[in-house]
């Protein structure tokens, strides 16, 4: 069976190997009797996948021994409110906007701390990223922070500041939800990071969060303790009944980077794909794509046609060919291809080899 490729920002498609060992698996996991949504999360077998995914991921990322991986819930948009919680002491805290993404959560933190926009891009409708010698940053800021790759508009940081060069003693936060796993992440800059699953990992449900061990410890006493990042630590993330299912499929993710080449690898392929994609939106004088190349996004490549009276001729004609999810974001508009680990070369291809035929017919 030949199965189209689907370009959903999130959720999105994931490796078919992994789709496929979950369906062999789904009515009795390695000979247990038992399906992995009807094991108890305390069990020794459930255990056994948790504790695997957690070495797996930990492996991949070169995730230092001084931070904690923590299984939580809520997703991307409760991290908004967590993070403040744990980190903020109810003093003040950074944010550089870049897009919606890192503008939500300004937005949310405003409810538990002092939350001030060091930097901005909305002057440029978030197609660059301010240079970090120009963020106003506040000395008494708790932590900065970033949005690493903006889903929506397709802005991504193609390195990570250095905030001690900035003279800045905050922690960084990073939001890399939609491209974790998809790069090298420097963990000498970073305090948090944290991850919906359902871009790059597997499905909705499970949010995972990288936390430097010195960051726990301080949260609001309004924090619930499901979300104390201390509290989760202190339980193995499993002080309540974690996404146990969603945590099984991230782990076979894990499984199949590994089988890939590691995060090394898949970086590769990632600059590859996005490559084809951008070098022929440039070329063909007939689409376009408005984000600054220094940090244009290697997952979410949002574009244009030139007279949106044609993106329903250009959807129909995708889906007939199997090219499935490419229109944008409702407050963006035109076309998004999201190209992320699970989507293969042939996939970014099949999707030029269809711009330049309709481009053809209609330019
Ligand atoms: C998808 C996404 C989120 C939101 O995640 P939810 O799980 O829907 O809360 C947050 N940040 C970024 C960058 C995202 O791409």
């Amino acid at each position: 069976m030949k199965r189209p490729y689907n370009f959903s920002a999130g959720p999105a498609t994931l490796p078919p190997e992994v789709l496929e060992q979950a369906a062999a698996e789904m009515l009795d996991w390695h000979g247990s009797g038992m399906g992995v949504m009807e094991m108890s999360h305390r069990g020794r077998e459930f255990t056994s996948i948790r504790d695997q995914a957690e070495a797996d991921l930990r492996e991949l990322m070169a995730v230092p021994a001084h931070f904690k991986v923590l299984f939580m819930q809520g997703g991307g948009l409760a991290q908004n409110a967590i993070v403040p919680m744990n980190l903020s002491r109810g003093g003040a805290a950074d944010f550089v906007v870049t897009g919606s993404w890192s503008q939500k959560s300004h937005k949310e933190a405003k409810r538990y701390c002092t939350a001030h926009v060091a930097a901005s891009n909305d002057a440029d409708r978030h197609t660059r990223i301010p240079a970090p010698e120009s963020w106003k940053l506040d000395a008494k800021a708790a932590y900065v922070h970033l949005c690493t790759n903006e889903t929506i508009h397709g802005v991504e940081f193609q390195s990570l500041p250095d905030l001690k060069a900035l003279g800045s003693d905050a922690a960084l936060v990073i939001d890399c939800s939609s491209h974790i796993a998809t790069r090298p992440i420097d963990w000498s800059r970073v305090g948090l990071a944290f991850a919906g699953a359902q871009k790059n990992i597997g499905p909705s449900g499970v949010t995972i969060v990288f936390v430097r061990e010195d960051l726990l410890g301080h949260a609001l006493p309004v924090c619930p303790s499901v979300f104390d990042y201390k509290v989760v630590a202190d339980n193995d993330s499993m002080l309540n009944t974690p996404p146990t299912y969603a945590i099984y499929i991230a782990g076979l993710v894990f499984q199949w980077l590994k089988r890939q080449g590691g995060i090394a690898a898949m970086e590769q392929r990632n600059v590859t794909k996005a490559q084809l994609v951008y070098d022929y939106v440039d070329t063909s004088g007939y689409y376009r794509n408005e984000v600054d190349k220094s940090c244009r996004s290697r997952m979410n490549i949002p574009f244009f046609l030139p007279d949106d009276k044609l993106n329903d001729a250009f959807l129909a004609g995708a889906k007939e060919r199997g090219l499935l999810q490419l229109k944008g974001h409702k407050s963006v508009g035109g076309m998004r291809a999201s190209l992320y680990n699970a989507m293969p070369l042939a996939g970014a291809q099949a999707l030029v080899d269809y711009m330049r035929e309709f481009a053809a017919r209609h330019g």
